[in-house]
């Protein structure tokens, strides 16, 4: 049995308690884990600001932060394979996309380690003939960062980066469910020679630990991935320390195919969209929306390749769809596949959990035609569950890709410019993407509006927000102060 620890400042420890934690694919208990509590977090919070006071950190230039997180973005290529198959055992996720994924994880502290000299304040050409007034960029103080359990070494990355740029520092609560890559990631930022308590990692359940962490009163800024509901909770903790929050949430985003698409490019595109990290992406193109004059030949295709994709064990370089993550997400999966079809909704391939161990769940098609008010075109699954709807006109199909409370992501499949470019003006999401999905970069905003999120992660933005600005404002003239009852 492995044996995890939490960190803080800058020391190994195990937490006041411990949790089991099990393989998906096997569901065995595999690794013992640390609880943070109430006293853990504590800890973690009073490391996390004593770093950010302490001149070691806060006296540190920007440029020497850049080469401290070149130096931790080496050590992550170095450990990506080791990191891939711990988070790959810990979460299921296939070892094919956490192996391509962490590797990729190095590029994003890369370029938040090129962005820490570049975050620069201003001068302003002030009004008033005997000042000098500028703008200082600081760092917005002590964050908590919040993951959940699937990407933690990706959805981290966009925080801890951006944060530890700007001269932050970093207390992250990593998801109860499959810690070990983020605990591991610990052992290896450790080396990298940052000041002790610049981060801290600590792991736990929401309640003992993301609650008490998020109202935390020397908590200055909460960055949190999760759904929407666990938001709503954050959002009233920050009633607490009054902390800045950004929320990336989950989506329901719509994949709209018109009649002129390349369909083998956007039925591997939607494959992509949907079944790849076996769903449990918060970006998922979970709603097909497809030209009725090409609906009947490009469902054909896809349920053809659904059918073939390979489902099994996660440390496998051939699977392509693993188990869920949980129970709780097979249970999930499960009943709104089940309430869908009490709507009226047909299944055209999949629906039934996998006849063997673990949680394994296949690709599954859900054709609601007949069911516009089926569950399945509103509730997120998380899982790899496609849902399908049919459109005659464009106005139609934005109509049906903004019909949702969420505003994540979407995906546009026509090789029509001029529609392409009403497309992107009309839908309400904070990614589009034009004849591919599911692409990434450091160097792109990601995020969301309405039950999506606020806030957004990646490029240049993401290091400001986590900074606040301070106006100087210098007197240049010896002659006193005019009357001293009247406002300058
Ligand atoms: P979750 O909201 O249940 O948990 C996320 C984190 O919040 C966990 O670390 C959890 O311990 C913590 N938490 C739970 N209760 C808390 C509380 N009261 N106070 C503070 N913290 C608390 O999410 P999940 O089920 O682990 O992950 C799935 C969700 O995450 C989906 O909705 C998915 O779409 C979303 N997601 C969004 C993105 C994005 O970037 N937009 C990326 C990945 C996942």
């Amino acid at each position: 049995m492995q044996q995890f620890q939490q960190y803080i400042g800058g020391a190994f420890s195990d937490g006041t308690a411990q949790f089991e934690s099990r393989d998906p694919a096997t569901g065995a208990v595999w690794a013992m884990m640390p609880e943070a509590r109430t006293d853990d977090v504590n800890a973690a919070v009073t490391a996390a600001q004593a770093a950010f006071l302490a001149p070691e950190w806060a006296g540190m230039t920007a440029s020497a932060r850049g080469k401290l997180l070149y130096r931790l973005a080496d050590l992550i290529a170095e450990n990506a394979q080791s990191l891939a198959a711990l988070e790959t055992r810990d979460t299921g996720k296939i070892i094919r996309e956490t192996s391509a994924q962490i590797a990729y994880v190095a590029e994003y502290y890369r370029y938040y380690a090129g962005l820490a000299d570049k975050i620069e304040g201003a001068h302003l050409p002030i009004d008033k003939p005997d000042m000098e007034v500028w703008l200082r960029r600081e760092p917005i103080g002590v964050v908590a960062a919040i993951v959940p359990w699937n990407s933690q070494l990706f959805l981290s990355a966009v925080k801890i980066g951006p944060a530890l740029a700007a001269g932050c520092t970093v207390v992250l609560k990593a998801s109860e469910e499959g810690p070990a890559p983020m605990l591991e990631f610990a052992r290896i930022f450790d080396q990298a020679g940052f000041p002790p308590g610049v981060l801290n990692v600590i792991t736990g359940f929401g309640p003992e630990c993301g609650a008490v962490l998020s109202s935390h009163p020397d908590i200055d800024h909460v960055a949190f991935t999760g759904g929407p509901d666990t938001a709503r909770h954050i959002v009233r903790n920050s009633a607490e320390n009054l902390a800045s929050i950004s929320l990336e949430l989950g989506g329901k985003s719509p994949f709209i195919v018109f009649e002129d698409a390349d369909i083998e490019s956007a039925v591997n595109a939607q494959i992509s969209g949907i079944f790849a990290a076996t769903g449990q992406s918060c970006v998922a193109g979970s709603r097909l929306i497809i030209a009725n004059t090409i609906k009947d030949r490009f469902l054909a295709r896809l349920k053809e390749k659904a059918e073939a994709i390979v489902i099994g064990a996660p440390d496998d370089m051939a699977t392509e769809v693993g188990p869920l993550c949980t129970q709780g997400q097979m249970a999930n999966v499960v009943d709104l596949v089940a309430r869908s079809k009490l709507a009226g909704a047909k299944v055209i391939t999949g629906g039934d959990p996998v006849d063997r161990d673990g949680l394994y769940f296949p690709p599954t098609i859900i054709d609601c035609t007949d069911a516009p008010n089926a569950p399945c075109l509103t509730h997120e699954f998380f899982g790899p569950v496609l849902s399908v709807l049919g459109f005659d006109t464009e106005a139609e199909a934005l109509q049906i890709a903004n019909d949702t409370g969420f505003g994540l992501a979407s995906g546009v499949f026509t090789k029509d410019l001029t529609r392409a470019h009403r497309m992107i003006r009309g839908i309400r999401a904070g990614i589009v993407w034009v004849n591919t999905y599911r692409a990434v970069s450091p160097i792109a905003p990601f995020g969301g509006h309405g039950l999506s999120g606020h806030g957004r992660e990646g490029g240049m933005q993401a290091a400001l927000d986590y900074t606040k600005v301070k106006a100087v404002w210098l007197r240049t003239s010896d002659d006193p102060i005019p009357d001293p009852f009247v406002m300058r």
